[in-house]
This record gives C-alpha cells, sequence and structure tokens, in this order.
C-alpha cells in the first residue's frame, strides 16, 4: 500500500510513501494528511472468527502495511499494542451496547492507538540504525498527552515531551500527565491548548532543534493512530452482528473526528455497520455541515466534554478526501451538538436509570441515543465509550454525589507523586529546556 497527501492532485505519476514513511513524516511534505491510496475491502463477516483484537486488527491491516518495512512486524504489533481488555457491554437490552474503549493504561480509547504508534516507531527505529535518543513532543488537552507517555515510558531510545495547559484538564488528568518520570518530561505551560499547539510545532519546525533531538510527533493526525482504531470497530461489530442479526448503526463522541474517522472507513471496508453518528459537544461545526451548512471551521469552545473541544476538527480534511468522488452529506452519516446542560442531565439520568456512569464525551453519545430512539429509530446502536468516568471526578462525582473509583492502573499512577514543570507559553523557553534534555 502507498500514501499519499490529502492536499495532492489526483494524478497517475504523484509521488507517494510507503507506510514507514508516513509513520515517520507524521505531515505529509505539502501539509496534507497522508492517506491510504485505496481502502481494501472485506466481507461482513470476515472477522467474525477472529477471537481477540489483536488478530482482527493483524487481518484487517494486513493491505495497510503490504510493501512497507513494517510488513512482517504487524502480527508482533498488534499483539503487544492491542492487547487491551475491550468489552461490549449490553445498554438497553436488544437494542443498545457500549464498546468500552477505556481500559488501558491511562482510561481512555486513546490508548490503543498512542500503544499502536509506539510499537510501530520502535521496530522503525531499530531497522533504521538510530543511535540517536528521539524525542516525542506531544501538545495535549488531557488524553493524548498521558496516553503516549504511557505507551513509551521506559522504551529504550525515546524520550517524550508533553505540553499541557495550565488549569485546562482535569486535577486527575493533570497528576496523571506528571506522574511517569523517567524518560517522560511534562510541562505546564502558562496557556491555552492553542499556545501548546504553537509551541510544539515551532519545535517541530525549527531545523536545529529537530535535528539535534531528533525530534517527532505523536499527533492525533498520524496515520499511525487511525489504522489501529478502525480494527476494535471491526471486531466489535462483527462480534455484534450475530446478536443483532445484521448492521449496527455506531455513535461516536467526536471532535478531531479521529475516531469517528476511524468508524467510517470500517463501514466503508465493507463491516456491518449502517449509519455513523457523530456526537459532538457544544461545538456545532460537524453538526452544522451535516445538518446541510457550509463548513465553517472556527475556534473550539470550552465545554465539560474537554476532550472534543474543537471547532475546526483536523480529520475533516481526511474525510472530505475519502469522499472526494461522492456526497460526504449523503454518505449514512449525521452529526448532533450537545450542550453542557444536557450533558450534566443525561450523566444524572443514566445513573438513576441504569446505574451507569458516563464520562462526559460518552455522555454526548447517550444522550443522541436517546433522541434517535424518541424519534422512533429501530435498529440496534453500538455506542463508543471513550474515557472512564473517574478521569473526569469534577464533573461527574458532584452531580452523582458520590466518588467513583479509578481504575487500577489510573489508580497506580496517581498514587505515584507527580512532577510537571511551569513553563511560561513562550519558545524561547522551550527551546531552553529541549535543549537542556539533550545534554546528559
Ligand atoms: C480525544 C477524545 C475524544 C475525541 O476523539 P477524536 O478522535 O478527536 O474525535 C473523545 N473522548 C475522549 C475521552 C477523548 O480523549
Amino acid at each position: 500500500m502507498r500514501y499519499l497527501s490529502t492536499r495532492q492532485p489526483d494524478l497517475p505519476d504523484q509521488e507517494t510513501h510507503d507506510l514507514g514513511q508516513a509513520l515517520r513524516l507524521g505531515l505529509a511534505p505539502d501539509g496534507g494528511l497522508f492517506v491510504p491510496e485505496r481502502l481494501p475491502c472485506f466481507a461482513a463477516d470476515d472477522f467474525s472468527a477472529c477471537a481477540d483484537l489483536p488478530s482482527t486488527a493483524t487481518d484487517l491491516l494486513a493491505p495497510f502495511f503490504a510493501d512497507s518495512a513494517l510488513a512482517d512486524e504487524l502480527v508482533g504489533i498488534c499483539r503487544e499494542s492491542l492487547n487491551l481488555p475491550l468489552p461490549v457491554v449490553e445498554l438497553l437490552p436488544g437494542q443498545a451496547w457500549m464498546l468500552e474503549l477505556f481500559h488501558g493504561p491511562t482510561a481512555a480509547f486513546k490508548d490503543f492507538a498512542a500503544r499502536f504508534l509506539a510499537a510501530c516507531m520502535a521496530r522503525l527505529r531499530g531497522k533504521n540504525n538510530h543511535h540517536a535518543v528521539q524525542t516525542v513532543l506531544v501538545a495535549t488537552s488531557g488524553d493524548t498527552g498521558g496516553a503516549v507517555a504511557a505507551a513509551f515510558h521506559r522504551r529504550p531510545g525515546f524520550r517524550v515531551v508533553i505540553l499541557y495547559p495550565e488549569g485546562r484538564v482535569s486535577a486527575r488528568q493533570a497528576h496523571q500527565l506528571g506522574a511517569f518520570g523517567d524518560n517522560i518530561h511534562t510541562f505546564c505551560v502558562q496557556g491555552n491548548f492553542d499556545d501548546c499547539q504553537r509551541l510544539a510545532k515551532q519545535a517541530l519546525n525549527h531545523a536545529e532543534l529537530a535535528e539535534s533531538l531528533a525530534l517527532t510527533s505523536a499527533n492525533s493526525i498520524s496515520i499511525g493512530r487511525l489504522l489501529p482504531q478502525i480494527s476494535y470497530y471491526a471486531h466489535a461489530v462483527s462480534a455484534l452482528a450475530t446478536r443483532a442479526e445484521g448492521s449496527v448503526d455506531v455513535i461516536v463522541p467526536t471532535g478531531n473526528l479521529g475516531n469517528a474517522l476511524a468508524c467510517i472507513l470500517a463501514r466503508d471496508m465493507g463491516l456491518p455497520i449502517g449509519e455513523v453518528v457523530l456526537a459532538t459537544n457544544a461545538n456545532p461545526t460537524l453538526d452544522e455541515y451535516f445538518s446541510g451548512g457550509e463548513y465553517r471551521g472556527r475556534p473550539g469552545i470550552e465545554t465539560l466534554a474537554n476532550a472534543m473541544d474543537v471547532g475546526d476538527p483536523s480529520n475533516f480534511e481526511r474525510l472530505r478526501w475519502f469522499y472526494r468522488d461522492r456526497d460526504l452529506r449523503e454518505a449514512a452519516i449525521s452529526a448532533f451538538s450537545i450542550d453542557d446542560e444536557t450533558i450534566r442531565q443525561r450523566i444524572v439520568t443514566t445513573w438513576r436509570e441504569q446505574a451507569v456512569a458516563l464520562c462526559p464525551h460518552t455522555a454526548c453519545a447517550v444522550e443522541v441515543l436517546a433522541r434517535r430512539l424518541e424519534s422512533g429509530a429501530q435498529r440496534p446502536h453500538l455506542l463508543a465509550a471513550t474515557a472512564h468516568p473517574a478521569k473526569f471526578e469534577a464533573v461527574v462525582e458532584p452531580l452523582l454525589e458520590q466518588a467513583i473509583e479509578p481504575p487500577p492502573a489510573l489508580a497506580e499512577l496517581l498514587a505515584r507523586p507527580s512532577h510537571a514543570r511551569p513553563l511560561a507559553a513562550d519558545f524561547d523557553a522551550l527551546r531552553r529546556e529541549l535543549i537542556a534534555l539533550a545534554v546528559p
């Protein structure tokens, strides 16, 4: 499989990259996002006999790895990185199931992608005989940083530098981000998430720094994060299809459209998925577009579901590319925007009626389910549950009027001391810190 850029014209003699190059570069040289030249096709029941996620992923991703330096490593990559619990829990008998994606080390779905990317990068590093320590620089609004840190923690040949915005992540997220130590360096930036992203971009574009620290990014637009996410939808709907007799509609809480695009691609590759329903917070860009309006990217607004505070989803460019010959608004994709007050009410109602605690992101999906059922939807639904509620304790605990136990892996991190260093939202300050890291 070759990879091209979303921004390059569709001509036969265009420059293409293999998967290893696409992973190393992150972003295409013309500033576009990497996309596979085509999508492989599968039959709806191709994965029904796969016993676990690593086996589904190995079969599903083989075409994407074909002819790359990592082709022979795919089995090992999937076994090592995707061996996380993946429960499908019934929410409404025979009608709705939750795909719990939060049983990894940092209790959010981003663990799957971060671990997969780390497993790929470690193997690429071995093949390229890199000697210098590579520095993975990541700007985070909360969950990405922790997932990347956990995936690279104590991995020889890598260090991770995390930039998170002061006061914009939950207390537990902040503690977790600073609790790794060893090869993980955490900075609490005196600014917002946009400042963190700008600083990371400036460093990556700074030729001298990028060279001396072997800088690389693990941001959410890497193709290496999109691919493994396709596999958990494939695995879950294959298992459900027998129980639900046919295809299911899938509701995905969405910010940058990474997780949701993976679901759309799983469907377009032949898996038994009907409609893909995007559940956003109060950021209205996708709701407007899929309700027939223009696509209008804008700055994100802050909400309770803060991992989805995105006004201009970066993966929209990829989605549009995949649908370049078709009308995206006729593609059985819909979007609903949910405001903070409704998120609060949904967390309370679901707790009272079903004794299920939801994180604010997953609450958006459950609210969308309720609206669809009210308007007469009959088909079975699968909902992506993106984070454990204990990770968003400041929102969830007061609503439930009780404490929520963090899952064991998160509890273990929270029990460790946490050291984030303050950093001015200023490139010179970051440059000095980075240079200091490189001096042993
Ligand atoms: C990152 C994140 C999202 C949004 O995922 P996208 O791929 O950006 O759409 C949703 N929920 C949680 C808990 C997250 O951490």
